[in-house]
């Protein structure tokens, strides 16, 4: 037997985010409780059954049994072009600007193959979804935080970014609708980080997969909307939380042609491409894009009613977000994070993501997600009131 030591790149990551929180609530539903996970960023609904025909129609033809390799579906290409305009109105290139992704995550975390150099700097929203950081790590790159705070409207401060990192930066990651905060971006900011890419030389990595995830007559913006947007930025959509394809693994890279090209191949060497089938029931989704996406909006912004509204009642001052599926909740004063989210279980059978776990700077939140009915929110918020007090 030889001595396994793991990596210094993987050593050097922390540990998995919810491994304490996952470890509590099995306890917890091991002990026959009833809980209420509003802990996962997961789709409780499923995947409507026009993306399922369709899929189940491309499984019954041989020609997508083989290989897709990366350039992916034309028509998979085109179906998203054509989205992209209407929603949008921008024109993008399917054959160069437009790449197929084994979900969004994977495009997120090999990025950084691609574009950045060991000792390069990578500038990380902080809190985040973690990828940005271990896509950097691997890559051999280091991670410079920038903080998300209330008093900026979780916005990054490219101001605050000091002339030694912005020297050896080679990369920013924006995520707008933000996970996990729920903050909006007006175009105005994504103006401002273009600007800011040109003159710093900086490659913009925008995660836009909360980008139809939005109320309130609220539509996001993409960066590929922004004049200059094209030249120095790639952008991530999922297909995973729009059209409940989570276990799917479907979404797309699109943007600078470079960019674009440079990830198709660092791909070519790693994985070869999305199941073509899947890439037909993706077709399927955008077709059908409009009719899908108001009925789920609809859903969730009634549970974020339901479940900002009924905790503000009760004293609470949270903020209502204009987008995404999460709530990002102040803890009372004399919690934190972790003393809070436990408080949480421990009371009232409700698991929560505590912020911390997504960097220092989500401190003094936690994260709920909207993704139980309306029924266990209305729980949720009751149990929270009697036993919470
Ligand atoms: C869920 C999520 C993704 C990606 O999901 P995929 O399923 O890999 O497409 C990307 N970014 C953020 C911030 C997310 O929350």
């Amino acid at each position: 037997m030889i001595k396994i030591e793991c990596s210094e790149r993987l050593k050097k990551l922390p540990p998995y985010l919810f491994v304490e929180i996952d470890r509590a609530k099995k306890k917890a539903r091991d002990e026959g409780r009833d809980i209420i996970d509003l802990g996962i960023g997961d789709p409780d609904m499923p995947t409507p059954r026009f993306i399922i025909e369709a899929m189940k129609k491309a499984l019954a033809d041989p020609r997508n049994h083989r290989y897709p390799l990366d350039a992916g579906l034309p028509e998979f290409r085109q179906a998203i072009s054509k989205w992209f305009k209407k929603r949008f109105e921008v024109d993008l290139d399917p054959a160069s600007e437009i790449l197929p992704l084994i979900g969004s995550k994977e495009g997120i975390a090999h990025m950084p193959l691609a574009v950045m150099n060991p000792g390069d700097i990578s500038l990380v929203p902080d809190p985040c979804y973690p990828p940005y950081k271990s896509g950097t790590w691997f890559a051999g790159g280091e991670v410079a935080l920038m903080p998300l705070v209330e008093n900026n409207h979780f916005l990054p401060d490219l101001k605050a970014i000091s002339h030694n990192i912005l020297h050896k930066a080679r990369i920013m990651y924006i995520n707008y609708p933000n996970n996990p905060t729920g903050a909006v971006c007006d175009k105005r900011f994504l103006e401002h980080v273009v600007e800011f890419a040109l003159k710093h030389n900086i490659v913009v990595l925008c995660d836009a997969a909360y980008s139809e995830m939005c109320y309130d007559g609220y539509k996001a913006p993409s960066i590929m909307e922004v004049k200059g947007g094209r030249d120095v930025a790639i952008e991530f959509h999922s297909l995973s939380k729009t059209f409940n394809m989570t276990g799917w693994r479907i979404g797309f890279a699109c943007g600078n042609k470079h960019l674009v090209e440079s990830l198709a191949k660092v791909k070519s060497n790693v994985d070869s491409g999305v199941f073509f089938a899947i890439q037909w029931a993706g077709v399927a989704a955008f077709e059908n894009y409009d009719k899908h996406i108001r009925t789920t909006i609809k859903i969730y912004q009634e549970r974020r009613d339901l479940l900002v509204d009924g905790l503000n009642k009760m004293g609470w001052n949270v903020v209502k977000p204009k987008a995404t599926f999460y709530v990002w909740c102040k803890v009372p004063p004399r919690y934190t994070s972790a003393t809070f989210a436990k408080a949480l279980l421990e009371k009232c059978d409700i698991v929560v993501t505590p912020g911390n776990g997504f960097g220092a700077s989500g401190e003094g939140y936690v994260r709920m997600a909207l993704t139980v009915d309306k029924r266990r929110i209305r729980e949720a918020v009751d149990r929270i009131g009697k036993r919470l007090g």
